[in-house]
């Protein structure tokens, strides 16, 4: 294995930044010359249209490849974290709520196995529930994507980054050339050596509402630390820096355009619904509705390694990206 001098990464997202990140902390790339190219006007990283938290929701080991790898994964986040204190993430309690009749029901008493219980309280607000529903614990990690980036970058230190849309990878003069192009890896298809995978990859549009915290009126010492919870399929999750509450989202198979899903209203009712007397959500008419495009891998499963003679690619990190980047981004370092 020889080490590269030179090295350009295409994208700018959650893929792109993390790599970067462990090639410049690593013993063998810290003096390479590192490049970034990204055109986020003309190709929108989906990395800043997103609810990122990470939590694993009991996936074990030893059930499938994709939960193998994402128990990996997350013991990979967790220790990066304890070594760097990365800014935008905050570590918090999880909890997974729902009612007996949720036509999930059963999916998730599966995935809990018997560590769920009934419970009205809830960690964040003042006061607890109004009725008493399924509740499992878990481990989260809140990440204001905006700030954990900016700060990807600048631990990076790249030694040139450049605003520009790549047409063909022969226009890159580096020695390797990493995609990190989500979605958008798909136009690339004709430069892998097998494009099966990629080929097989779809977009999955997902909607949210993102409410500004000046417009609820409860607080509590949780509003400075950052949480996350689910209700059913619905996501709640506060930005602390930001002082944002985003709630969502929808998911569109084969959907890549920006147009918001109005079932995001339906989540919204649900959450007004469930967390009536906890917690009063502004109107819906003060929310912001955000659309991102993640990229599904063939099989849900996701893509990092080698796709031709001096390229490599991350891609179709799907649901799960700021967990897997980080593994992604140690593995790529061991076969570069
Ligand atoms: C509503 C929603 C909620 C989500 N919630 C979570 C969550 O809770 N946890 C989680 O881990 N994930 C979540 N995700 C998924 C996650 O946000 C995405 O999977 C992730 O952001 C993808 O990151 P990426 O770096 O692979 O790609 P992107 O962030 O899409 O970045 C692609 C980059 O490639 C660049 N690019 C592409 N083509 C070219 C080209 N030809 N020339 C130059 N530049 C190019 C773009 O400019 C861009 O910078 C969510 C997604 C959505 C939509």
């Amino acid at each position: 294995m020889n080490t590269a001098h030179s090295i350009t990464i295409i994208g700018n997202g959650v893929a792109a930044n993390v790599l970067g990140f462990y090639l410049r902390k690593s013993e063998r790339f810290k003096d390479a010359y590192i490049a970034k190219v990204y055109d986020d006007d003309l190709f929108k990283p989906c990395s800043l249209l997103t609810t990122s938290h990470n939590c694993l929701r009991n996936a074990q080991r030893g059930l499938s490849d994709l939960g193998d790898k994402l128990v990996d994964a997350a013991d990979e986040f967790k220790s990066f974290y304890e070594n760097y204190w990365p800014r935008g993430v905050h570590p918090c309690p999880h909890k997974h709520y729902w009612r007996e009749d949720y036509a999930k029901a059963h999916k998730l008493a599966r995935r809990y196995r018997g560590l769920e219980y009934k419970s009205t309280e809830i960690p964040y607000f003042p006061s607890d529930l109004s009725t008493s529903l399924w509740t499992a614990d878990n481990e989260a990690y809140v990440i204001e994507s905006e700030y954990y980036l900016k700060w990807l970058e600048e631990q990076t230190k790249y030694n040139e980054i450049r605003v520009e849309s790549v047409k063909s990878i022969d226009d890159i003069k580096s020695d390797i050339v990493v995609l990190c192009t989500g979605q958008y890896t798909r136009y690339f298809a004709d430069i892998f050596d097998n494009d099966q995978h990629v080929n097989g990859s779809k977009p999955v549009a997902g909607t949210y509402l993102e409410f500004k915290y000046s417009d609820f009126k409860e607080t509590n010492e949780w509003f400075d630390k950052g949480f996350c919870f689910d209700l059913e399929e619905v996501n709640v999750v506060f930005r602390p820096l930001t002082q944002t509450v985003l709630i969502g989202a929808t998911s569109t198979l084969n959907k890549n355009n920006y147009l918001d899903d109005a079932s995001v209203n339906s989540m919204y009712q649900k959450t007004a619904e469930l967390l009536n007397g906890t917690l009063n959500l502004p109107s819906l008419e003060k929310g912001r509705y955000k659309t991102g495009i993640r990229h599904k891998g063939h099989r849900r499963l996701p893509f990092w390694g080698k796709i031709n003679d001096r390229t490599y690619a991350v891609y179709g990190l799907y649901k799960n990206a700021y967990t897997f980047a980080n593994l992604a981004a140690k593995d790529l370092l061991s076969i570069i």
